[in-house]
């Protein structure tokens, strides 16, 4: 499956802002917008004013970033989020969260979105009782993810979960750590999102 394999820090650089893709050292002084929050590149430091267009594509490249998804699967996902009832950029965001490896982060166990698709891909997980390596998988309300059997006794699996422990859980999700087990309640309503994002401005950017 085709993924980003750049240097992450550059992309937040890119977007002026931490998009938390390096797990615990985002949370330290070595991040990179900590130490130098200028665009990358010869003209990064001189940014001009962004165009409408311009704002439109870097609210859609940050929610793809930040996601970690590519071009042609956001697309899908977008125009999913248009058959939906209700408004598109939510629904849009929606979708993007119930993804099983964004569950898997927002559940605490994984550091980052990046690690949790590799431990989805490498059947660390399972889903209501099955197994499931599909990163991208849509969970839906009542939805259980759990860690497989053969790897509760990891230590690196034990340490993600313990490192994370204090990390607040979003209320649509009910968390076991001890059962390093996690069921979707519900999906999340926008303000239940915590992302910088003016979704309202990538649905500009489709509609043209
Ligand atoms: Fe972004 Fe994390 Fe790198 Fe900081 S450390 S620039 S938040 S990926």
């Amino acid at each position: 499956m085709a993924r980003y394999t750049g240097p992450v820090c550059r992309l937040c650089r890119r977007e002026g802002e931490k998009l938390f893709l390096k797990g615990e050292r985002c949370y330290t002084d070595k991040c990179a917008i900590s130490r130098r929050a200028s665009a990358p590149g010869q003209h990064g430091k001189g940014r001009k004013k962004l165009s409408e267009y311009g704002l439109q594509l870097r609210a859609k490249q940050k929610a793809r970033r930040y996601y970690g998804v590519l071009e042609g699967q956001f697309e899908k996902y977008f125009d999913m989020a248009t058959r939906k009832q209700g408004m598109a950029g939510e629904n849009l965001l929606k979708i993007l969260e119930s993804r099983f490896d964004n569950i898997v982060y927002r559940s605490g166990m994984a550091d980052s979105r990046k690690e949790a698709r590799q431990l989805v891909r490498h059947n660390h997980f399972v889903l209501n009782g099955k197994k499931a390596n599909i990163p991208s998988i849509l969970l839906k309300p009542g939805d259980v993810i759990a860690v497989a059997e053969k790897s509760k006794t990891l230590d690196k699996i034990k340490n993600i979960i313990e490192n994370n422990s204090s990390r607040v859980k979003p209320k649509w999700l009910d968390v076991d750590k001890d059962n390093m087990v996690s069921k979707v309640v519900e999906l999340p309503n926008r303000e239940d999102i915590d992302i910088n994002i003016e979704e309202h401005l990538i649905v500009e950017l489709y509609s043209k």
